[in-house]
């Protein structure tokens, strides 16, 4: 089947970035981090705002991977509710981790706020819509889960989404103030040009090719260079490769694929998504979708993508903006782009300590705008010395996905499945 061309929107709309070049010597470093994404800017930037140097290794351009294709929604917490994480990691450490995940929005807009990003911050929430009466009861249960802990997340009747979404596709759903949008390329871009205000410094096309330990250092092979460093943090997610191959077998890379509408009129706009929230659905293979700052209504979901997705997949997407927005019929779709979401088998990002010096953070199952940002302050915390058991998110052993060879393969098989139990609830009535 034939493809469309790809082209993001955020790469056209994003300011330029932050030059950089390829290294190209025997480059000494207090710290060195592999990957120029929000886990690893974020740690770089904590790392040099603490006066350490630190020099970053990129394989291609910052924000090539997902965090300058996403869908720039901020979304506090992961996917287990407060409790199953409490449950999970018992009390004391759970309550720690729960302040620790629901504060990652804060983080994104400090750091915005302090450094000057220009990158279409607004955070006026991030509403999670019900797919089914069932999905409703459980969103009621999330609601009371972090009013309990204080947070201002309420819960919403089906006129209530109507008024804030415009679409009547949905039963309910819950608004969670603390979250927004960002312009996901613009922010990374901004990350990575704050780093060089604090000295940090990025060397683009610049794959890590093999990591030795040397005496009292690690030592980073590059295509033309080498880099060495006592601490080394690797922030690759679903782009990992051979460097550490046990790691890129712990998460499996799953695509997730997005399409970007002409300007919603004026006459429609305002009743799409009137107060700027970001959305996400409750549906196996979930869709969530916002307006950019030229209202565009940008709009995402995972499935069985090629690199370069075929007609059938991109038709499944328009046809997914007509379901939500059957007034959005018609408006020319004129951007499409994907990248790779990094899936854990727990559902959890993980955090974990390699060797001595050698840290690595990732897995964020769809949600890492706020919370690799949050990971690389806890990779930078822990690199500088913070006891593992101090650091508010728990340190755990790598555990590598059993049959990682076949997870493409399952990846594949498991997104049919959900995409035919959606098909199946809808033809029940629950959409
Ligand atoms: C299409 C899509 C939509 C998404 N939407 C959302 C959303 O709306 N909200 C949300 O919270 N999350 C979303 N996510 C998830 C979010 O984008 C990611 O969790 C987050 O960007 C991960 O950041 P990272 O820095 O860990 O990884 P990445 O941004 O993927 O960065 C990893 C970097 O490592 C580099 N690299 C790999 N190997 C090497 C090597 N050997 N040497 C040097 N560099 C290397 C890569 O080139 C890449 O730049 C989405 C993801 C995708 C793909």
């Amino acid at each position: 089947m034939p493809a469309v061309p790809l082209q993001s929107l955020w790469s056209v709309t994003a300011p330029a970035g932050r030059a950089c070049t390829a290294l190209t010597t025997a480059w000494r470093a207090q710290a060195a981090v592999i990957g120029a994404g929000y886990t690893g800017l974020s740690a770089a930037l904590h790392l040099a705002q603490a006066g350490r140097e630190v020099a970053v290794l990129e394989a291609a351009d910052i924000g090539a991977g997902a965090s300058g294709s996403n869908g720039g929604q901020v979304i506090p917490g992961v996917k287990d509710d407060p409790d199953t994480l409490e449950q999970i990691f018992g009390p004391d450490v759970g309550a720690r981790a729960v302040a620790t995940v629901a504060a990652g929005p804060d983080l994104v807009f400090e750091l915005i706020a302090r450094h000057g990003l220009r990158c279409d911050a607004v955070r006026s929430g991030w509403i999670q819509l019900a797919a089914s009466e069932a999905a409703r009861a459980q969103l009621a249960g999330r609601v009371e889960q972090w009013r309990r802990r204080g947070a201002a997340v309420e819960l919403l009747s089906r006129a209530e989404v109507v008024r804030l979404t415009g679409s009547d596709r949905y039963c309910g759903g819950l608004l969670d103030r603390r979250g927004g949008t960002v312009q996901p390329l613009s922010y990374v871009r901004g990350l990575a040009a704050a780093l060089g205000r604090c000295g940090g410094r990025i060397f683009t096309g610049t794959p890590a090719l093999k990591l030795t330990r040397t005496a009292g250092a690690w030592s980073i092979e590059t295509p033309r260079g080498s880099l060495s460093a006592p601490l080394v943090i690797i922030a690759t997610n679903a782009y990992s490769g051979a460097v550490r191959d046990d790691l890129r077998r712990t998460v499996v890379a799953v695509p997730s694929f997005q399409v970007a509408t002409a300007p919603v009129p004026a006459s429609l706009r305002a009743a799409i998504l009137p107060g700027g929230q970001a959305a996400s659905d409750t549906r196996r293979l979930l869709r969530y979708f916002r307006l950019d700052a030229s209202g565009r209504l940008v709009m995402g979901s995972r499935g069985t993508f090629a690199a370069v997705p075929s007609v059938r997949a991109v038709r499944h997407h328009y046809h997914a903006v007509h379901e939500i927005y059957p007034q959005l019929d018609g408006l020319a779709f004129e951007y499409h782009w994907g990248g790779l979401v990094a899936m854990t088998r727990d559902h959890l990002p993980h955090l974990h300590e390699l060797a001595p010096g050698l840290l690595a953070g990732l897995g964020y199952n769809g949600r890492g705008v706020a919370m690799a940002t949050v990971m690389g302050g806890l990779l930078a915390r822990r690199a500088l010395g913070t006891p593992a058991a101090e650091l508010g998110f728990p340190v755990t052993p790598l555990r590598p996905v059993p049959f990682h060879a076949l997870s493409g393969i399952g990846a594949r098989a498991t997104i049919q499945y959900l995409r035919l139990a959606d098909a199946l609830a809808r033809a029940r009535g629950n959409p």
